[in-house]
């Protein structure tokens, strides 16, 4: 890492002194990775990098980490990588070999007590690899799939009490808890006729029982007067991956059929760059919004 560039630890403490929250946005490719990118250029604001096992598969764990280090590296961004949804220990500690920042381990489909177990072990694997690393854990339910659904259920809430045991019998530094928060948007929300509510009261509940930072996954299609009153209330870190993913393949058919005959892939590419590039800004300036600066907000020496 750029030892001008403080570490994720360093920047969601300074956020959360700030009151403001860290963007996590997911890549499958290199489009969406340069929009991500290019957001945090033009806002000077820090970004949290996110792929998931499948999206890893695509890209490749180790290039992917490789491609975030040297935009790090040439940039002076604070742009960190989080191995998002990782469902066994062999994936965690293929992460933590590749140089990523963070891992969302999730065995939250798991029964409580087995989830603690295989948590606290994939906590202690990654740590003895890299003990900067930070390790977020998942309790409850809010559903797999960062697509456009048909029905968004709402599954069973994470109380404080359980948040504290998960907390204190994993060594976890970051928990994502279920606050009314949701996996992938109804088609109701990608036309914006309907947004998802979380229940603040439980994320500041859940933030006192912890003592941990904590992540809202399944952001995508959430109010934004909710996003505001859940950073105060608690949450750190935000996952946004759905709206980004409407973003790439609608200006993507846009930009094809603009010319059937266009072949040049940077050409065609370029606009859906663009278009993905301005979700993430509005997502990162809402974030951080209200926000009090310290003065280090890039935090480039
Ligand atoms: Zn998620």
């Amino acid at each position: 890492m750029n030892a001008n560039i403080n570490s994720l630890r360093d920047v969601l403490t300074r956020l959360e002194t700030e009151g403001a929250g860290l963007g996590h946005f997911n890549v499958s490719d290199q489009v969406l990775l340069k929009a991500i990118i290019a957001a945090a250029a033009e806002t000077k604001l820090p970004v949290l990098v996110g792929a998931s096992e499948g999206e890893r598969d695509f890209f490749g764990a180790h290039e992917l980490a490789a491609v975030v280090k040297t935009s790090r590296q040439q940039s002076g961004l604070p742009i960190f990588l989080n191995a998002d949804h990782t469902h066994s220990l062999d994936k965690a500690v293929e992460a933590a070999n590749a140089g990523f920042d963070a891992i969302t381990i999730d065995f939250s489909a798991l029964p409580f007590d087995e989830n603690v177990a295989r948590t606290k072990e994939t906590v202690q694997a990654i740590k003895a690899i890299n003990p900067a690393i930070l390790a977020e854990g998942e309790i409850g339910d809010i559903g797999t799939g960062s697509e456009i659904k048909e029905t968004v259920r709402g599954g069973k809430l994470s109380t404080p009490e359980e948040a504290r045991q998960f907390v204190e019998a994993t060594g976890i530094d970051i928990l994502a808890p279920a606050v009314g928060n949701m996996h992938g948007m109804l088609k109701s929300m990608v036309q914006g006729k309907a947004k998802k509510h979380l229940d603040i009261e439980r994320i500041a509940q859940i933030k006192r029982s912890s003592e941990v930072f904590l992540t809202l996954h399944g952001g995508s299609g959430t109010d934004d007067e909710h996003f505001r009153r859940a950073i105060t209330a608690g949450i750190n870190i935000i996952h946004i991956n759905t709206e980004l993913r409407v973003a790439w393949r609608e200006s993507l058919d846009a930009s094809l059929s603009r010319d059937a005959n266009e072949v040049v892939p940077y050409k065609i590419l370029r606009p859906v760059v663009d278009s993905v590039k301005q979700v993430v800004i509005s997502r990162l300036r809402l974030f951080h919004r209200g926000a009090v600066s310290s003065g280090a907000v890039g935090s480039v020496a």
